[in-house]
């Protein structure tokens, strides 16, 4: 079993975590803000760097050195590992109750190694603590939900080591286990080879997650509008394409609507920009509570909107635009504007993106043109 010497092995390891810090660092550097415990991560690789490098020094350097401060720079790189899952997920770590409990553990391991000699004693605190910490890091990002392929790795990496660490902690009650890590008896090396692996792995799968949130803020900055959370104009643009398309493939009627709030820069003018975009904030929820799952509401300049309704006739189309129109009313003293709406329906055939939306454009300057707080039909 003594096939490869466990310090080689640290320091290996040890190589492996610094580069993958040296990724995760990198990533930092280049991913926005919003992407938060790539820093966190990295740290807690370099603090395991640290520890192992000096559990490896065994012999050249004093024995708390290369005992009780690798045990305690080990645990708290792992349960730094958690800190910065906790941290990408939004999540406040609870750092301070988590370091009474590794430097408890670590004076537990002191202990046995000054008071009462137990290398056994030390194993078993240090590999309980880890367990624990694994468990609940891998817990974590179960209720977070998983859902993707990074989730997956991420867990089954943590739950992997943290299984190792029961075995490890298992196997001091009933084989030999030598007077050190660097004994070389099987469980160590097995704890070595599993340590190593999950390190690599556990780094891919944070990477990989931070790749995916990056793709979701990408989306979200590409197909919503950050203030009134309605889809972009180029969204738009593509999924009336799509409708379009689909329509004259199935015969089923399209409509579009074209909304423009009333005399919208009074609003701006009388109460304030921030007011001005509470109502458009207001209005797009408005619209969104008369509307279906499946129709399109998209904002395509400051105050005008426009609706796709797929599989829906005129008559049906002009009815959800009075509802709009009847909703957006303002009551009472309520700042707010009314709306108005041109609504046009896709031809059989030929129809485009671009022959659609005139038709709605001239509808809407028709409901403008004859008094506002109207839905003309073109
Ligand atoms: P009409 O009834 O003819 O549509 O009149 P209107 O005042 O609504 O139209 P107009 O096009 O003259 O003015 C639109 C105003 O909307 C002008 C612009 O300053 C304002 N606006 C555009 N985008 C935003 C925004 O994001 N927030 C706020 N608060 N105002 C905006
Ligand atoms: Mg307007
Ligand atoms: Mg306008």
């Amino acid at each position: 079993m003594n096939v490869i010497d466990p310090r080689t092995a640290i320091v290996l390891i040890s190589a492996m975590s610094a580069l993958m810090a040296l990724v995760l660092w990198a990533l930092k550097r280049s991913y926005p803000p919003s992407i938060q415990g790539l820093g966190q991560w990295a740290q807690a690789l370099l603090i395991i760097v640290v520890g192992g490098i000096l559990a490896a020094s065994r012999g050249q350097l004093p024995e708390i050195l290369t005992t009780a401060v690798p045990n305690f720079l080990l645990c708290w790189g792992v349960y730094g590992l958690y800190a910065g899952t906790q941290r990408f997920y939004g999540v406040r770590p609870a750092t301070w109750r988590w370091l009474a409990v590794t430097v408890a553990v670590t004076l537990g391991t002191l202990w046995f190694a000054l008071g009462d000699p137990s290398y056994t004693a030390r194993l078993r605190l240090v590999t309980a603590l880890l367990a624990v910490m694994f468990a609940v890091h891998a817990w974590f990002i179960v209720r977070q939900g998983m859902g993707s392929f990074s989730r997956w790795l991420t867990v089954g990496v943590i739950v992997y080591i943290a299984v190792i660490q029961l075995v490890r902690l298992a196997t001091t009650f009933f084989l030999p286990m030598g007077d050190t890590i660097l004994s070389g008896t099987p469980q160590h090396v097995l704890f070595i080879a599993s340590f190593s692996v999950s390190v690599l792995l556990f780094s891919v799968g944070a990477v990989l997650m931070a790749g995916d949130r990056l793709r979701a803020e990408l989306e979200l900055l590409a197909t919503r509008d950050s203030l009134t959370n309605t889809l972009t104009r180029r969204y738009m643009d593509e999924a009336c394409a799509i409708e379009l398309e689909r329509s004259h493939r199935t015969g089923q009627p399209l409509a579009m609507l074209m909304l423009d709030l009333d005399h919208f820069k009074t609003i701006n003018d009388t109460h304030g920009h921030q007011a001005g975009d509470r109502v458009l904030v207001e209005f797009a929820a408005k619209v969104q509570r008369c509307l279906r799952s499946k129709d399109l509401l998209g904002r395509f300049g400051g105050e005008e909107f426009a609706l796709l309704l797929p599989n829906t006739p005129l008559d049906a189309a002009l009815q959800v635009a009075e509802r709009i129109r009847a909703a957006c009313v303002p009551q009472g003293n309520e700042v707010g504007c009314t709306v108005s709406i041109g609504v046009t329906l896709s031809l059989p055939q030929n129809d485009s993106m671009d022959k659609l939306l005139a038709r709605a454009d001239a509808a809407l300057y028709e409901a403008k043109n004859t008094g506002r707080n109207r839905v003309v039909a073109g």
